[in-house]
């Protein structure tokens, strides 16, 4: 989680933020229900903490829009019916709405069949995965998301030391009260983290990159190679590559993440550019009715009971906490809509320069 935002940072509140994010969609050619659900997902992820996914991305959303990488107005598509399982292609529409609509199609199957798995091809960024395990937690469904990145190479894997991965998201969500939501990339480190680091922000941990030769490097020109201190940062400059979390364990995680949303959906694992710059998530989901597996009062018991026991388990530092995933996010949740997004004084001069440009009108 991003919750270590520089002294300097602007405070803005959520509402406001909101709004201006939709009507900068709106002005680049979006719906008012598309723009909303943009604007509503990306101030989601400011909320939980992981503002790598959050307003920061507007800029280069509405690029890729302009571009005509990602199309407004898309939906996702039927490719394969078979019931209890579908494979859908979002046509490179925007992943808000997409992938929202491959968990809405999720949901209504496992209310019928108990389970359903529902492949989701051609998206554009679907943003925080987390977003869409809330989404069938508030269906009472367990969900389990595979992604990955189909046209971004970022990532070594295991033993290696050239990219072969993309950042590929696990995430899993099962409806307890407060509802578990584990939600992370399989990288060490989300790229934006090493952005934030190049732009003298939080420094990297010291294993986070790996250098050609297979030295460890926490210098973000592994990744982006020599940069001006404003100036552009480009993945595709660095000879080097992010490491894959948790040793072999982590780097098998990711590519099973890349074989399932992108081999078996069809929209390709992680790979070089296809398209004119073209970037896609695949998505492989699996959802589940606790209410069709048997007792669903007496698994949210033992659910619950469950959390509530790790939770207990001694600190190993003197005032620590043991959390259960989700947790962070939701505490973050309830401060910052209470106080404001913070954001650093760059991605919110980024997004205004943005707003202007389209002829939005920008707060004072
Ligand atoms: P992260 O490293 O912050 O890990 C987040 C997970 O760890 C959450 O489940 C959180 O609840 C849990 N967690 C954090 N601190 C904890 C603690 N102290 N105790 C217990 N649990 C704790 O996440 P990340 O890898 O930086 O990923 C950030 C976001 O980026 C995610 O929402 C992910 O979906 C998104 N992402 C999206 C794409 C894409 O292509 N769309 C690619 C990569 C990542």
């Amino acid at each position: 989680m991003d919750t270590d935002i520089p002294g300097e940072a602007v405070l803005i509140g959520a509402a406001p933020l909101e709004a201006l994010v939709r009507d900068i969609f709106l002005a680049a050619g979006c719906d008012a229900e598309e723009a909303g659900r943009i604007a509503r997902h990306l101030l989601g992820a400011n909320l939980a903490g992981h503002d790598s996914h959050g307003v920061a991305r507007v800029p280069r959303y509405v690029e890729w829009k302009e571009a005509g990488h990602v199309l407004a107005g898309r939906n996702a598509a039927i490719v394969t019916d078979g019931g209890a399982f579908a494979l859908l292609d979002g046509q490179f529409g925007f992943g808000q709405t997409v992938a929202a609509q491959a968990t809405a199609l999720g949901i209504e199957r496992a209310r019928s069949h108990g389970a359903a798995v529902i492949g989701l091809r051609n998206a554009g960024h679907i943003g925080r995965v987390g977003a869409y395990a809330e989404q069938a937690i508030e269906a009472g469904l367990i969900s389990v998301h595979f992604v990955n990145v189909a046209g971004s190479t970022l990532v070594a894997p295991f033993g290696g030391t050239e990219r072969r991965f993309s950042t590929a998201p696990f995430c899993v969500g099962v409806p307890t009260a407060p509802p578990v939501v584990l939600d992370f990339a399989t990288s060490r480190v989300a790229e934006g983290k090493v952005l934030v680091a190049s732009q003298g922000g939080k420094p990297l941990p010291p294993d986070a990159l790996i250098e050609p030769d297979g030295r460890l490097s926490a210098d973000p020109r592994t990744l982006y190679g020599p940069y001006e201190k404003a100036g552009p940062r480009n993945p595709a400059g660095g000879a080097g590559a992010i490491r894959a979390f948790g040793e072999h364990k982590g780097s098998g995680l990711a590519f099973v993440c890349e074989l399932l949303a992108g081999a078996l959906t069809g929209g390709g694992c992680s790979g070089p550019v296809r398209e004119r710059g073209r970037i896609a998530n695949g998505m492989l989901s699996v959802f589940l009715s606790p209410r069709h597996f048997g007792d669903e009062a007496a698994f949210r018991r033992a659910a619950e009971e469950y959390v509530a026991w790790v939770k207990s388990c001694r600190p190993a530092e003197p005032g620590g906490e043991v959390l259960a995933p989700g947790e962070p996010e939701a505490r973050l949740r309830a401060k910052r809509l209470a106080e404001g997004v913070p954001l650093q004084p760059d991605t919110w001069e980024s997004i205004l320069r943005c707003a202007r440009r389209l002829g939005v009108p920008t707060p004072a």
